[in-house]
């Protein structure tokens, strides 16, 4: 792809500008803060009326311009400063409101949408459970009709934001049995809803994202609170899935890079044997493998983003990029605390912190697995490198 537009740098540089002034000076406290709610919700409303959380969205649903490219301009960038703050926006944008925007009614669309987009409600997307990772046909939660109504029992796990958002699209199943993909529907459900029990649970990185695991106790929801199709929902939301992925792999690569930074700046002033760690040439080497292969993520998401931008098929290219970004930021991750020896190793180090976030990424949006076997079938069918 070509590079940004002016007006694309200038939102560049205006997101970097606030990431350097709200969210880098924080991330290692946010890192290491062990309350059970360590996410910085006030982002919500910040990049709310700023106007970034609705980037991408329909302005009739409230969204304020830019597209695809822009979104991940965002996402790059607010991983740069801190991937678990970074995660918290993208499951409520990317994932939680997309799904509304793109599938829903738009009664349910505009009842919800306008609000996530100001920060006012947070959302959560929840179709992992115990025994449903990679493989989705395996979800259990039911929602079983009851007159005009839907009640639901069941479990989710691994959900981020889940222990406080406001809106929860659940996936579950309500029609066939376990190992079917058609029978899945998506429902827009309260927070609050009685019935639902949220705990959080402790996590190696992302950590000041929240995860949630939830259970469902008959929980009543109205029939009006279908996203999309009956029994067709969670098929319709493969769009948006495959539109995460392209995101996904924008906030990957903004991790990688400050992985890259962090050992750029770590190799510059460290000296050991009477000069500075980059006088080496091996790590010289591995600085510029660093640079070069996050060039090349840059290049597969940034292009992903632009096809899908265009309107033109861009499915194959999201896994290509979800799967390079998210293999070189947890390879970039490893360089860097590698190059930061014992520092890096001290829990207040970015380095440490880059290497357990990176990891996710290589599960989230599909496990890179299932990414290698859509490339494989594509390929098949013709589909160029
Ligand atoms: C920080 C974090 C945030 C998350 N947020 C959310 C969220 O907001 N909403 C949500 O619904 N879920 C969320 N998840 C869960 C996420 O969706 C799952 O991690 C993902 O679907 C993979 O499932 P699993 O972890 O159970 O791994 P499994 O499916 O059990 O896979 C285990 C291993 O086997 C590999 N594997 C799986 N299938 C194949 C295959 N066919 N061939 C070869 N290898 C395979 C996987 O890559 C992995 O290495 C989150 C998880 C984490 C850790």
């Amino acid at each position: 792809m070509s590079e940004l537009s002016a007006t694309q740098e200038e939102f560049r540089s205006q997101v970097a500008r606030f990431v350097e002034a709200e969210i880098t000076p924080n991330a290692t406290a946010w890192d290491l803060d062990d309350s059970p709610h360590p996410y910085p919700r006030h982002l919500f409303k910040a990049l709310g009326d700023l106007g970034w959380l609705g980037v991408g969205f329909d302005e009739a649903l409230g969204g304020s311009g830019g597209g695809p490219i822009e979104r991940c301009v965002m996402f790059e960038e607010l991983a740069k400063g801190s991937a678990g703050a970074a995660l918290g926006i993208y499951v409520h944008t990317s994932l939680a409101a997309a799904a509304l925007a793109n599938i829903a009614n738009l009664d349910l669309a505009e009842r919800f949408v306008p609000s996530m987009l100001t920060g006012q409600l947070t959302g959560a997307w929840a179709y992992a459970e115990p025994d449903s990772g990679a493989d989705v046909t395996r979800v259990r939660l039911s929602a079983h009709p009851d007159g005009d109504q839907f009640v639901l029992n069941g479990s989710k796990m691994y959900i981020t934001n889940a222990t406080f958002a406001d809106l929860i699209l659940v996936v579950a199943r309500t029609d066939a049995e376990p190992g079917k993909l058609r029978g899945l529907s998506v429902f827009a459900v309260d927070g609050s809803c009685e019935g639902l029990s949220r705990s959080s649970m402790p996590k190696l990185g992302m950590r000041p994202s929240e995860l949630a695991e939830l259970h469902f106790d008959n929980c009543v929801v109205p029939a009006d609170r279908l996203v999309g199709e009956l029994h067709r929902g969670f098929r319709q939301c493969l769009a948006v899935l495959s539109q995460g992925r392209v995101f996904a792999g924008a906030l990957a690569l903004g991790l990688g890079r400050a992985a890259l930074e962090a050992a750029v700046t770590h190799v510059g002033t460290r000296e050991q044997f009477g000069a500075p760690l980059s006088a080496n040439q091996a790590v010289r080497m591995t600085i510029a493998d660093m640079t070069t292969r996050l060039r090349g993520a840059r290049h597969l998401v940034y292009s992903a983003a632009e096809k899908l931008a265009l309107g033109e098929p861009y499915d194959t290219d999201a896994s290509v990029a979800k799967l390079v970004s998210s293999e070189t930021a947890t390879w970039v991750s490893e360089r860097c605390l590698h190059l930061h020896g014992a520092n890096g190793y001290m829990l207040d180090s970015p380095a440490q912190r880059f290497y357990r976030d990176c990891k996710i990424n290589e599960w989230g949006e599909g496990a890179n697995e299932l990414q290698r076997e859509m490339i494989f079938e594509a390929v098949a069918k013709g589909y160029r490198p």
